[in-house]
Parts: C-alpha cells; sequence; structure tokens
C-alpha cells in the first residue's frame, strides 16, 4: 500500500494553483483535454481523495519504486461520470496537474503497464510506446536512469 504523504500533497496543491492560474485560455477542442482541464481546475480536491485512494490500493515494491494495483490481467480503470479510464492516466494527471490530450499516450518506463507511480511515466505517442515495448524487451529496463520524482518526467 502506497501512502500520500502530505509532502507530497502540498506539493501537488502548489503545482495545481500554478496550472489553473496559467492554463491555456486558447480554443482547445480536443475532448479528453477539456476533460482532464475541468477536474484539474474544479475538482482538484475530489481527484486528490480518489488518487489517494488508487495508491492506497497499490503494493510498493521497493526493488523497483513501482505502484503496482496487483490485478492479474490489463490495466487497472476507473469510471469518471460515463467516462471509464485508465487508472495510470488519472494518476499521472492529477499528480503533474497536466491535461493530457486524445494524441498523447502514456509510456512506462518501468515496463510495467499498470504501475501508477507517476515517475516512471512519460508523455508520447503511439510509435514511441511501441518502441519502448521493443527495447524494453530487448535490453530489459534501466532501473538507475529512471527519474525519482514526477516533474522530472515533464521536459
Ligand atoms: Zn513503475
Amino acid at each position: 500500500m502506497v501512502t500520500v504523504s502530505h509532502k507530497t500533497i502540498k506539493e501537488m496543491r502548489a503545482r495545481n494553483a500554478e496550472y489553473v492560474h496559467h492554463r491555456m485560455q486558447i480554443p482547445i477542442t480536443d475532448e479528453q483535454y477539456l476533460f482532464w482541464d475541468n477536474i484539474l481546475t474544479n475538482y482538484y480536491d475530489e481527484a486528490i481523495t480518489l488518487y489517494q485512494d488508487l495508491l492506497a490500493q497499490t503494493n510498493y515494491k521497493s526493488r523497483n519504486r513501482c505502484y503496482d494495483p496487483g490485478i492479474l490481467q490489463g490495466k487497472l480503470t476507473l469510471k469518471i461520470g460515463d467516462k471509464r479510464i485508465y487508472a495510470h492516466r488519472f494518476t499521472y494527471v492529477v499528480r503533474v496537474s497536466l491535461p493530457l490530450s486524445s494524441q498523447q499516450v502514456i509510456r512506462h518506463q518501468c515496463a510495467n503497464e499498470r504501475c501508477l507511480n507517476a515517475a516512471h511515466i512519460e508523455l508520447g505517442v503511439q510509435a514511441q510506446n511501441f518502441q519502448d515495448l521493443l527495447s524494453a524487451r530487448a535490453y530489459g529496463v534501466r532501473w538507475e536512469l529512471l527519474p525519482k520524482s514526477a516533474f522530472e518526467t515533464i521536459r
């Protein structure tokens, strides 16, 4: 079980306040981007509670710092309104206060597609995601290169 520390929540709230202050005011039509933007702007308290609940369901693997939901197959999903979304997308967006568009894929740098540790995630496109899979199969995961902090994943 992963418990989110007060320090982390404080860091998340500070980051979210920056997001709400500086969020894009240009017209954006990507439906998924607007969905996340709405959560970050209007429902962040609820999102933090859900984030904590999700992480509380995970097992922490000290060997590789993965937050693993421990389900046997597939990826953990959750329902918000009438949308079913991947838990790892939710935890990433809420952890770093960055909305994702429908074009952006989550690239698990730990090669564990269920992992909810935002520090193990990079954003990209489908082609990169596939490349990650091939290179993880060929060379394994280079754990020493993974960031310690979620914010290091944003470049
Ligand atoms: Zn991981």
